[in-house]
C-alpha cells in the first residue's frame, strides 16, 4: 500500500516558498520517493523523475527542492503555462528498477491530483514512464508508438533534437550580442560532449560553417564526428578549457565553469546544453567581470521541456490558440533566441550578470503570470 507523508520544509536551507512536498513509501514495491511542487502560478508543475542511490533522505530532499525550483524558472522563460516540480526515487537505477516500483510511483504522481506531471530524467527511461502511466495520466515523455495509439500525428517523443536546436538558437543570440555577428560561419566553437544533444548541436554549427573543437570520453563518437563534419578538430578532455575559441559549449557535465577552469577560458561566449554549468553563483559574476557572455543554461536548454510539454498538452488540453504540431513546436523553440537576447538586454540595463538577469526575468513572469506573454512571447 502507498503511504504518503506531507513534509514541512519551511526551515530547510533549500526552501524557497515551495507549495507542497510529499514523501512516499510503498513497501511491497520497494518505493521510496519524494515529489516536490515548487510553484504552480503558471500551471501544473512539470519536471522529471530522477532515480539515484542517495545516501540519505536528506540528500534526496535537498536535490528535489533545488531541482523543482529550477523547473519553475525554466518553464517561465520557456513561455510555457507550466509550473516547476520534480520527483526523486531513492534507489539505484542499475539494480533496483522493477515494474512494480514504477507502478507505485504512478500512484504517487496521481496522489498529487494533477499538480505535478512527471517525465524521464537522470536514471529513468521511456519504458519506466509507461509503467507510471498505468496509474496516472500526469506523465509525459512516452514512447512514440504509445502516443500514436492515442492521437493522430503525435508531437513530442525524444526531446534531445529540440534541446539541441534551442541551444543553437541561444548560442546564436549570444554570438549576435557579444560578437555582433549574424551567423556562426567562421567562428571557432569548442563543444564538450557529443552525446544526444552535443552531436546535434555540432551538426547545426557545421552546416553553418563553424569550425569545431570537440572532446568526449567516447572515442567512437569522436570518430563519427570526424567523418561527418567538414571542419572538426578533436581535442583532449582537459584541453577544451584552454582553447582560443569564440564559444565554449558545455554539453556533458555540470559545474565545468569553476574555480579551476574559469581563468583558463579564452572564449567570448559560453552557450551549451549542460545543466548547472556554473559551479557556484559567484561564477556568474566572475564571467561578467571577465567579459565572457554566459547564455544561461536553463534558458537555452529548454527545448526539451517545450517538447515534453507539448506532448502532455496534446494528450490533455491545448492551452495555446494554435495547433500542437512539429512546426509550431519548432517555432516555439526558436523563440529561445529572442528570449536570450532579452536577458542580455536586461542584464546590461541593470548591470547584472546574465544568470542573475534570467532569474529576475523568470521571477517577474511566474510571480505575476499575466506578464508571461509580454516577456516570453513578444
Ligand atoms: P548524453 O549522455 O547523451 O551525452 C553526454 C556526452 O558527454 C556523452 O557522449 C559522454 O560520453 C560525454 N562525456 C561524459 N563525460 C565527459 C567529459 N568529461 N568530457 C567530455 N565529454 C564527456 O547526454 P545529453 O542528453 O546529450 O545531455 C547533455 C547535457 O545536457 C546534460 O548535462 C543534460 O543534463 C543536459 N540536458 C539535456 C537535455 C536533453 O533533452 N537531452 C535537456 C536539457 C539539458
Amino acid at each position: 500500500m502507498l503511504v504518503a507523508k506531507e513534509l514541512d520544509v519551511k526551515n530547510h536551507e533549500s526552501y524557497h516558498n515551495h507549495e507542497r512536498v510529499v514523501y512516499f513509501e510503498h513497501e511491497a514495491a520497494g518505493l521510496k520517493a519524494i515529489i516536490s511542487v515548487h510553484n504552480t502560478n503558471l500551471g501544473p508543475s512539470l519536471g522529471g523523475c530522477r532515480m539515484y542511490p542517495y545516501e540519505t533522505q536528506e540528500q534526496a530532499l535537498t536535490d528535489v527542492l533545488r531541482l523543482s525550483r529550477g523547473m519553475t524558472y525554466k518553464s517561465a522563460l520557456a513561455g510555457l503555462p507550466l509550473g516547476g516540480g520534480k520527483s526523486v526515487i531513492l534507489a539505484d537505477p542499475r539494480k533496483d528498477k522493477t515494474q512494480a516500483l514504477f507502478e507505485a510511483m504512478g500512484e504517487a504522481v496521481d496522489y498529487m491530483g494533477g499538480s505535478y506531471i512527471t517525465a524521464e530524467d537522470v536514471g529513468t527511461a521511456e519504458e519506466n514512464m509507461l509503467h507510471i502511466a498505468k496509474h496516472t495520466k500526469y506523465v509525459t515523455g512516452l514512447p512514440k508508438e504509445t502516443l500514436q495509439q492515442r492521437v493522430q500525428n503525435p508531437v513530442g517523443g525524444n526531446p534531445s533534437p529540440y534541446t539541441a536546436y534551442g541551444v543553437f538558437c541561444g548560442l546564436k543570440a549570444a554570438v549576435k550580442y557579444r560578437l555582433k555577428k549574424d551567423s556562426v560561419a567562421g567562428l571557432k566553437v569548442g563543444v564538450q560532449g557529443l552525446g544526444s544533444v552535443g552531436y546535434d548541436l555540432c551538426r547545426f554549427l557545421d552546416e553553418q560553417g563553424a569550425t569545431l573543437f570537440v572532446s568526449d570520453i567516447n572515442d567512437a563518437v569522436l570518430e563519427k564526428a570526424k567523418a561527418e563534419f567538414k571542419n572538426v578538430h578533436i581535442v583532449g578532455l582537459d584541453d577544451i578549457y584552454d582553447l582560443p575559441v569564440d564559444v565554449y559549449a558545455p554539453c556533458a557535465l555540470g559545474a565545468t565553469v569553476n574555480d579551476m577552469t574559469i581563468n583558463r577560458l579564452k572564449c567570448s561566449v559560453i552557450a551549451g546544453a549542460a545543466n548547472n554549468q556554473l559551479h557556484q553563483k559567484k561564477h556568474d559574476q566572475i564571467l561578467h567581470d571577465k567579459g565572457i557572455l554566459y547564455a544561461p543554461d536553463y534558458v537555452i536548454n529548454s527545448g526539451g521541456v517545450m517538447c515534453v510539454g507539448y506532448e502532455f498538452f496534446q494528450l490533455t488540453d491545448n492551452p495555446f490558440a494554435y495547433e500542437l504540431n512539429e512546426e509550431n513546436l519548432k517555432a516555439h523553440v526558436s523563440e529561445i533566441e529572442n528570449v536570450t537576447m532579452k536577458i542580455f538586454d536586461y542584464a546590461d540595463k541593470h548591470g547584472l550578470p546574465a544568470g542573475e538577469a534570467a532569474d529576475r526575468l523568470a521571477e517577474e513572469i511566474f510571480l505575476a503570470p499575466d506578464k508571461m506573454k509580454s516577456v516570453a512571447n513578444s
